[in-house]
């Protein structure tokens, strides 16, 4: 099998094509980095105009980069959301014009559950069930995978998710945007014991994340002058890590009876090395394997929507050319709203 996937969610065009025995035979991602810079943050406009732009040229090149035609692919799969509804529409309908010009089926993609599943592409012997951390620039949760499209949702943030404190965090020390990645360079050269911050819900009786307060404390390290902006981006990391570990510790516990057959990280906050250690020590504690997309695959890209595809179309999936994109779109629908969170 082999699916042609299309990302365009938030800030990255991509497209890529993955075969059933996870080989990813091509992809190009471009990233609109540069584009947001000035705005500090994702302009929905601009990015919708980008996807516009890029998509159709990547996605040939992608298909030239493989030595392919549309006629020897089996199914294309498009992120149908969640994310910024103009850039999702790009994606969704360039999908669609492709389905019908080729005849093809096409699969219509949840970006989370393209996340959720992206440790099965790298990794062959990670079978359902298993227990996921998924920390992205929308989203922080964690989720108990039972199989494709079967998630039970037992934590989420309440507030900020865990991308955007690493990102508001890294704005407050003016590094930038996306400030994740930054933040974790500087966070390298500190002293994670030298600011005092808050761990938000640590040992709190309900299950779920809060960044919101960790975030405002960043901003009064910095404004009072008194410590370095390294000690505080580690300081910073280190009280987000200790949160994490708690909170999926907690998680772990409530699912005791489940035979899980590992303790998964996806999205983009998982390229973070400190986390990734972290979480592997409580993996061992655990006795569970730990497994980590390799870095290229926590940040969003398009093979990780194809290996939804072809996960999809091995149960035999498709979806109709009129499917809608849908903005909001929980992994979890059963999972009760928290405190008016979004999902
Ligand atoms: P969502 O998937 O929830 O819709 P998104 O697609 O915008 O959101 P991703 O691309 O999955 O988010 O992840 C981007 C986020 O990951 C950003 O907030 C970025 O700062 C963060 N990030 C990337 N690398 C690192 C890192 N090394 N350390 C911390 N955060 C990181
Ligand atoms: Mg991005
Ligand atoms: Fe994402």
């Amino acid at each position: 099998t082999t699916v042609l996937g299309i990302e365009s969610s938030c800030d990255e065009t991509a497209a890529a094509l993955v075969t059933g025995d996870r080989r990813i035979l091509a992809q190009h991602i471009a990233s609109q980095d540069e584009a947001h810079r000035p705005f500090g943050g994702v302009v929905p406009e601009i990015a919708a105009r980008a996807h516009a732009e890029r998509l159709a040229p990547l996605i040939e090149a992608t298909l030239a980069d493989a030595g392919m035609t549309l006629d020897e692919v089996d199914a294309i799969a498009a992120t149908a959301g969640p994310g910024l509804i103009g850039g999702v529409m790009v994606g969704l309908v360039t999908g669609k014009a492709l389905a019908m010009a080729s005849g093809k089926p096409l699969i219509a993609i949840n970006h989370l559950e393209g996340h959720a599943l992206s440790p099965r592409l790298a990794d062959p012997d990670l079978a359902y069930p298993y227990l996921l951390l998924l920390v992205s620039g929308g989203h922080c949760q964690i989720l108990l995978v039972e199989g494709v499209g079967q998630f039970r949702r037992l934590a989420t943030t309440i507030d900020d998710a865990l991308g955007e404190a690493f990102d508001k965090s890294a704005k407050v020390l003016g590094l930038g945007y996306p400030g994740g990645p930054a933040l974790e360079r500087l966070a390298a050269s500190g002293d994670p014991r030298k600011v005092p911050l808050p761990r938000p819900l640590k040992g709190s009786a309900e299950p779920h994340f809060s960044f919101a307060g960790l975030k405002s404390a960043v901003l009064r390290a910095h404004q009072s002058g008194e410590h370095a902006d390294a000690d505080i981006a580690a300081s910073f990391q280190a009280a987000a890590i200790e949160c994490i570990i708690d909170r999926t510790r907690k998680a772990l516990k409530a699912v005791s009876g489940v035979p899980l057959n590992g303790l998964v990280v996806a999205g983009g906050v998982a390229a973070n090395t400190a986390i990734r250690t972290a979480l592997e020590g409580l993996a061992a504690q655990h006795g569970l394997p730990f497994i980590a997309p390799p870095m290229k695959l926590c940040t969003d890209n398009a093979a990780m929507i194809g290996w939804a595809g072809v996960e999809r179309f091995a149960l035999g999936q498709s979806d109709p050319l009129d499917v809608s994109a849908r903005p909001r779109w929980p992994l979890d629908p059963d999972a009760a709203a928290v405190r008016g969170a979004g999902v």
